[in-house]
């Protein structure tokens, strides 16, 4: 019960990797919020969350919008008079060689990925503040890291994520809030089941211990960065990816 008493926030938790943070923190004893921008999907995960004895708000939520972000905080405010825990995990891919990336598709990938993770912060962080504690957790990529063709928008989009990451954590530091981000390599969800099985061979031969992640293995990274162990690591980068990113 690593996280008894504690509330947490997790973007885009309806499915995937967000879904997962969202059963292992309940797990470890948090009452968690399934925000996502499909209600239906969201009510559902939370239904989940509460079969396994704790608290859960569904809230419809799309980041890449401020004053709905704003809201949604208040709302989780109204109900559980504080946000403790904020796992940035709403993300999105539009891929695409850059010369015939498209202005939309560029703007799309920012603005969920990275303006989302911005929103967010800054909408948590004002109660965070109050409290005199929080931690914050963002999910990057390891193409933020070492890039991928066809990926310039996301690229960018996770590079500006862990940039984000080191600045609001000496930002907020002060105020006993830990900004921490997790860089998942190639995981088993929905996203990568649509790769044609030839890259998936392809990805495997470049991952030294010769299996994809799994969503369990990001979100045990997330536990970690959530409970009281992490208490001395902020404006970290921690690389969940079977060995392939070693720099
Ligand atoms: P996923 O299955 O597509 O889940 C992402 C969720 O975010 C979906 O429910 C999606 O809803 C939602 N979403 C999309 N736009 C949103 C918005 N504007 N506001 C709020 N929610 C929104 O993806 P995943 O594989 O679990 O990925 C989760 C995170 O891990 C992402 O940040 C991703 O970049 C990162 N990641 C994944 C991998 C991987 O191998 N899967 C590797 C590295 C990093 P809809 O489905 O309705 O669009």
């Amino acid at each position: 019960m690593r996280l008894k008493d504690k509330v947490a926030l997790i973007t885009g938790s309806a499915q995937g990797i967000g879904r997962e943070i969202a059963l292992v923190f309940a797990r470890a004893g948090a009452d968690v919020v399934i925000s996502d921008i499909n209600l239906e999907k969201a009510a559902k995960t939370s239904a989940e969350i509460e079969a396994l004895g704790v608290k859960s708000l569904a809230l419809e939520l799309d980041v890449t919008a401020y004053t709905k972000v704003e809201e949604a905080i208040n709302k989780i405010l109204d109900k559980f008079g504080k946000v403790d825990i904020l796992v940035n995990n709403a993300g999105i891919t539009k891929d695409g060689l850059m010369l015939r990336m498209s202005e939309a598709d560029w703007d799309a990938v920012i603005n969920v990925n990275l303006k989302g993770t911005f929103n967010c912060t800054k909408a948590v962080a004002r109660p965070m503040i109050k409290q005199r504690s929080g931690r914050i957790i963002n999910i990057a990529s390891i193409i933020g890291i070492i890039g991928n063709p066809g990926q310039a928008n996301y690229s960018a989009s996770k590079a500006g994520i862990i940039a984000l990451t080191k600045t609001s954590a000496k930002e907020l530091a002060s105020r006993n809030i830990n900004v921490n981000a997790v860089a998942p390599g190639y995981i088993q969800t929905e996203m990568t089941a649509r790769l044609p099985e030839e890259l998936k061979q392809k990805m495997l031969s470049l991952i030294p211990l010769n299996k994809l992640g799994m969503p369990a293995d990001v979100a045990a990274a997330c536990l970690f960065l959530a409970s009281d162990e992490s208490s001395y690591i902020t404006g970290q980068t921690i690389v969940v990816d079977g060995g392939m990113v070693t720099a």
